[in-house]
């Protein structure tokens, strides 16, 4: 029979498919010695069995009893015992961390008799009542579904009634009240009263964990991080230790660097006489972790020893979550802890120095994500106003937007927001989703808001302590400002600032652009390191989609080892529209020729200066792809000039003439219609020009003394016989112009026909380069240009994608055309070169897929050409 349940000194940190992230990591730590409370973990295997049923699954609550007694056994104490009971805490976690997106149930066990027994066990009873009502409220809540304000209503009038400000505040008898008013609420919802039970309490929480996998938040969570939703949480049952049991407790969260820069030394916030969560939520303002080493010496002491200790075993930067009870401290929880992207290449190449991990692993410790995210924009501090405040840098970035104050109206707007809150809780994910940024009053670097905008690589400022909010508006320093008020807000630095503040670039950028040294700064040093191994590594070359010399140029200082992808239709717009139009309205072979001929030198000139450029690296040169038409006006433009002159009397002329045209030439399904090498076979001299601008320029640099590259690639093929034909020509006029260097000829890869005939069409390329924007379109049928607004939406929610495919390569379908073509194009010319030209080559995922697909390179837009080359090198690491 399948085994449900795993107690702490079973598991380890490898487990965490079947333990969970947070059962694994217990259990790891149990293993170390470490003082964790006794407990075991419900698997992820038991949840998944729950959710496809609705019931638990055969034998597991005979198992959670086992453990159970076994937890007694060692603890000497009993499970919801009247004179000395064992309380448990009922813990969700997932195989990947979703920080407060699921549930957890503290204090279960406690009932009318043991919370007067577990008073007994301490001087003062007030502790027990204070867990008694946060085991209604939770328990509540996350059971029954229970409104959390109902219970917050209450406790704020309790408050009131006691006069005083703060939970810690409230006595005994006040919190004995607020028990009794709990209950009401409880069973005002419920129609039920609040289970006494010990054991029924414990599994209806078990399910209500497992049951919380579902929740809306955790499943949009999950659409975010990109986390598959059929994985399931693990459920972690544990002995209670007491951080609200008076001033010589508390509870408290660390890191063992600094999550937002990496550097060196812990990081952590400590919150006396209080107990889960109230450090995280921010509800209350913590003290750093470094003033617990007067608080408790001894504590303080241990919990730095075991922070390194972690750091050792796990050889990456741990967060920590810690209760110390009466003096005497416990670990709750550790993981791998998340971090901003500049972290995680510092502490990566830290690391590396500190000889716990090799330059490979750090390799594998940055992503193509995170350094997209380094590359974007900050704030022109010279041209801000002066801050209006500062607060903890949680997030970095630099966004500005309007003021909202809830996350329905951050959904709701149509300009960039800011959501500005006291502080955030999970249900404010939606908003934080769809704003620029996220700005709290309270909380510091641990807090909800600071952790998930991390995650999300959301620029976020908190804690924010000068901040009044008040309804719809916000006071700071003697400011009010509303809903709707422009301000910038700065993740980096913390400050705030009114109206709306000049960016500028990022030092990673400036630092490809070579304006900025390495030299001396830890995260560009960091930056070149990781880049170096990467190149080292790396079996894909990265080229860039680059049309003029000055894109070749940047491409090259970013460290593109070619042109992937030259467009030639741009050298067709501006004032050489009408040389176009000549060309289109050419009625005999002479006019059509001549037009030629003045487009030929101005080709020409393109193609020198970009293999100047580039010169010694190769230049994939694309015929002409796109419908003729779109170099004329649109037939509505056309139609209303030709109907207005006509109706003033006046002869339309040369327009009447493009209307023609342009009727002509319309099309129902343009993308599918006249372009690409359709073009060159239907107009005769257009492809036979651009070939000769090649060869000419080519020829020109080679007699100035450069090393041209100049490949040339045929769009839009589908069959071989279309290649064959345009070869031909080519290979004539190539013979035709002296002094130019051979070229080389090859096709795209982008109509599914190819791909399936890819072994013909090898034959007579000498290389391909997959389109796969075109590919994706032909081979799911829908147009690139119209489906993100119409039907994207519904697909991504209904898991049809969980990314578009036109963002992130669809492995199974466009994959596998992908896979095909290279293998039967290699199977006829093993030394054909293969590469990728579409959006998808700066995609990280999508790299990955290529690398493993047994391409040569991928070309990308010159920006995204540091994200190829890193994800190349940590493909073949
Ligand atoms: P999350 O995954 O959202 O962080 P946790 O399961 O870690 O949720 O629990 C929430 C809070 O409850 C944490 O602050 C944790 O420290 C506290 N907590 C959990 N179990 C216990 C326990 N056995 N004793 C005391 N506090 C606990
Ligand atoms: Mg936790
Ligand atoms: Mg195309």
């Amino acid at each position: 029979m399948t085994r449900y349940v795993y107690d702490f000194t079973d598991g380890n940190k490898d487990l965490k498919d079947l333990l969970g992230g947070k059962g694994a990591n217990l259990a790891e730590m149990t293993l170390m010695g470490l003082p964790v409370p006794p407990g075991f973990t419900v698997t992820t295997e038991a949840c998944r069995a729950y959710l496809r049923t609705g019931t638990m699954p055969a034998g597991l609550l005979t198992e959670v009893q086992h453990h159970l007694r076994l937890m007694q056994n060692r603890m000497g104490k009993t499970f919801g015992d009247a004179a000395d009971p064992l309380l448990l805490s009922v813990r969700s976690g997932a195989k990947f961390s979703m920080p407060g997106m699921m549930e957890t149930i503290l204090d279960i066990g406690l009932n009318d008799a043991s919370v007067v027994g577990l008073g007994r066990q301490s001087a003062d009873q007030r502790f027990a009542w204070d867990s008694y009502r946060r085991l209604i409220q939770m328990f509540g809540k996350t059971v029954f579904d229970v409104p959390g304000e109902a219970f917050e209503e209450e406790l704020t009038a309790a408050r009131s009634i006691a006069g005083v400000a703060t939970d810690p505040e409230l006595g005994t008898t006040q919190l004995q009240d607020l028990v009794h008013a709990y209950k009401k609420v409880f069973h005002q919802h419920t129609g039920r009263d609040f289970p006494q039970a010990p054991h029924e309490q414990l599994f209806l929480a078990i399910a209500a964990v497992f049951r919380s996998w579902n929740a809306e938040r955790a499943i949009l969570y999950r659409r975010q991080e990109r986390i598959p939703q059929d994985l399931g949480t693990a459920v972690n049952v544990m002995a209670m230790v007491f951080g609200n049991r008076g001033e010589n407790s508390g509870t408290g969260v660390a890191f063992t660097r600094d999550p937002a820069t990496g550097r060196h030394g812990v990081y952590g916030d400590y919150l006396r006489n209080a107990q889960g969560e109230d450090v995280v939520a921010g509800i209350r303002n913590a003290v750093p972790l470094a003033q617990l080493a007067a608080i408790d010496p001894a504590s303080h002491r241990q919990l730095l020893s075991i922070m390194q200790r972690l750091e050792q075993r796990y050889r990456d930067l741990c967060d920590i979550e810690f209760t110390i009870e009466n003096g005497r401290l416990w670990m709750l929880q550790t993981r791998v802890g998340k971090r901003t992207p500049a972290a995680a290449f510092v502490i990566a190449a830290q690391l590396v120095d500190e000889g716990r991990i090799t330059l490979h692993e750090a390799l594998q410790r940055v992503t193509g994500e995170q350094l997209a995210q380094l590359m974007f924009p900050s704030f022109d501090t010279t041209a801000a106003p002066p801050p209006l405040t500062t607060g903890v840098p949680a997030s970095p970035g630099a966004s500005v937007g309007a003021i909202v104050f809830d996350s329905a109206a951050a959904v709701a707007a149509t300009e960039p927001v800011i959501l500005v809150r006291r502080e955030t809780n999970p249900d404010d994910l939606p908003g934080m989703i769809a704003a620029q940024g996220i700005l709290t009053s309270r909380g510091g670097k641990t807090s909800h808001a600071a952790v998930v905008a991390r995650g999300m690589g959301k620029t976020c400022v908190c804690g924010t302590e000068e901040l009044r909010i008040d309804g719809d508006a916000v006071t700071v320093a003697g400011r009010t400002l509303h809903a709707g008020d422009i301000i910038s807000i700065d993740g980096t630095t913390g400050n705030v600032y009114p109206g709306s503040v000049a960016v500028r670039p990022s030092a990673v950028v400036r630092y490809f652009e070579g304006e900025l040294a390495a030299h001396g700064d830890p995260l560009l040093s960091a930056v070149e390191r990781l880049m170096a191994h990467a190149d080292h590594q790396a079996r894909l070359d990265v080229h860039a989609n680059a049309d003029t010399a000055v894109d070749a140029t940047r491409a090259r200082r970013f460290g593109a080892t070619g042109v992937g992808l030259c467009r030639t239709e741009h050298m067709f717009l501006g004032d050489r529209r009408r040389l176009v139009e000549r060309l289109i309205l050419a009625e005999d072979a002479t006019a059509r020729s001549e037009a030629l001929q003045t487009l030929l030198p101005l080709q020409r000139a393109d193609f020198e200066e970009l293999f100047a450029a580039m010169d010694g690296l190769p230049v994939t040169v694309r015929l002409i792809d796109p419908p003729l038409h779109e170099f004329l006006p649109p037939l509505e433009e056309l139609t209303a000039r030709v109907a207005h002159a006509e109706a003033l009397g006046v002869d339309p002329g040369h327009d009447r003439t493009l209307l023609t045209a342009v009727r002509r030439m319309h099309e129902q399904n343009p993308m599918l219609g006249l372009r690409g090498v359709r073009l060159g076979l239907v107009i005769p001299g257009l492809f036979a020009m651009q070939v000769r601008a090649i060869a000419q320029a080519a020829a020109a640099r080679i007699a100035a003394g450069g090393d041209p590259q100049p490949e040339i690639m045929v769009p839009l093929v589908g069959a071989v016989q279309e290649l064959e034909t345009v070869r031909a020509e080519a290979e004539s006029v190539l013979a035709s112009v002296p002094g130019a260097p051979p070229i080389r000829l090859g096709t795209m890869i982008e109509v599914p026909r190819a791909a399936l005939t890819a072994g013909q069409i090898a034959g007579v390329a000498e290389f391909f380069s997959f389109g796969t924007n075109d590919l994706t379109q032909m081979a799911w049928g829908f147009s690139r240009d119209d489906v993100e607004g119409a039907f994207f939406g519904r697909y991504l929610e209904l898991g049809i994608f969980s990314v578009s495919p036109f963002e992130s390569i669809d492995r199974d379908g466009v994959g596998e055309l992908v896979r095909t073509a290279v293998r039967r194009g290699r199977a006829i010319r093993p030394d054909l070169t293969i590469g990728v030209c579409g959006e998808h080559g700066g995609d990280p995922a999508s790299v990955r897929f290529f690398h493993d697909a047994g391409l040569d390179y991928v070309s990308c837009s010159p920006f995204r050409v540091p994200i190829a080359r890193l994800e190349a090198g940590r493909a073949a690491s």
